[in-house]
């Protein structure tokens, strides 16, 4: 038997103390059905109630289970990344700490990470119970995400996956500072699947995503994952450009033509939408050398290598 775990659990935990238990039971009791050789890793997200002494005790009682203190709240996707970064497992599974991700559902993931996919999605079926906004909100979103970028970011997925290591040493080489995981996760490209699920409500405690906290997710998604954003500026010069010089021409026609006569304002008006054209244009151009900027300063990976024959992917 290796040294190393063969699964990995990264929970992110944020006030989460009435909840943590029964999760470790419930996975627990799971896993040993499929293998004992798995590592639990909870990362307490600067909660200020007891968490923190649950994880103590749990650790004492059980050494699979690991626990990451952070100094203070870092948010769920940076408590995820720290997580990420020591899982040791083949196969690392991320979910809530909260119980909305049911542990069963992660037999199901296992199944299909042995038939060789490398990301397997869980998929929330039930939005019924989402309110009429929060359901709107998604689908606008997810549509949208879909015309700006050139990956594909599955739909109705959160973070509750089964990443092969393989990805995980990608992602774990992403040094970007606003993550976006499930975007970054997507980006790798590797083959992925689905397992669909009825998400619970959560079983106590609060939920810590506000609006605020959902918005700021959806924008780190869009921002990160598109350049779209930057390139307003060139439509709305090119509309402003069109429609100042066919304005100009128009007026032009129509004092030699027909001797119409026209007032200064009437001209101001015409040259303020060329020139503001061109300045939507300049700030276009600005924009794309900060796109340019920007994707240098990520240090994604140029590519993502999943197989090679006849060649160490490790040497170069
Ligand atoms: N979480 C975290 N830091 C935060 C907010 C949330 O680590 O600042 C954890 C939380 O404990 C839970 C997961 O992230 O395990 C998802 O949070 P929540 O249940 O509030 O989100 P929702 O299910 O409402 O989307
Ligand atoms: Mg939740």
């Amino acid at each position: 038997m290796s040294e190393n775990p063969e699964y990995s659990f990264v929970i992110p935990a944020y006030n989460e103390e009435a909840n943590i238990k029964t999760l470790y039971e419930r996975i627990v009791s799971l896993m040993q059905n499929i293998s004992e050789n798995w590592e639990m890793i909870f990362v307490n997200d600067g909660s200020t109630d007891n968490t923190i002494s649950v994880f103590k005790e749990l650790t004492e009682k059980d050494k699979r289970i690991k626990y990451i203190n952070l100094s203070r709240n870092f948010g769920h996707q940076a408590a995820l990344s720290a997580g990420l970064k020591f899982a040791k497992g083949n196969a690392v599974i991320s979910m809530d700490c909260d119980l909305q991700d049911p542990p069963e559902i992660v037999a199901r993931m296992i199944k299909k990470w042995k038939k060789g996919n490398h990301i397997v999605y869980a998929r929330r079926k039930n939005f019924r119970k989402d309110n009429f906004l929060k359901r709107l909100g998604s689908k606008i979103y997810y549509r949208l995400m879909g015309k700006f970028t050139r990956i594909e970011i599955p739909r109705n997925v959160g973070d509750f996956r089964l990443i092969d290591r393989k990805v995980l040493k990608e992602i774990n080489t992403m040094p970007e500072h606003s993550r976006y995981l499930r975007g970054m996760v997507a980006w790798t490209g590797f083959k992925h699947d689905f397992v669909d699920y009825e998400r619970p409500d959560r079983q106590k405690g609060e939920s810590n995503y506000t609006l605020g906290k959902l918005a700021r997710l959806g924008m780190d998604g869009v921002f990160n994952f598109s350049m779209l954003p930057l390139r307003i500026g060139f439509i709305l010069g090119l509309i402003s450009i069109i429609s100042g010089f066919g304005l100009l021409l128009y007026q032009i026609w129509d004092v030699f033509i027909n001797g119409v006569y026209y007032h200064l304002y009437k001209w101001l008006v015409v040259i303020l939408f060329i020139f503001m054209g061109f300045m939507f244009m300049l700030l276009w151009i600005i924009g794309e050398y900060i796109g340019k900027i920007y994707d240098d300063v990520r240090q994604r990976p140029l590519y993502v290598i999943d197989e090679t024959k006849n060649i160490n992917p490790q040497e170069s």
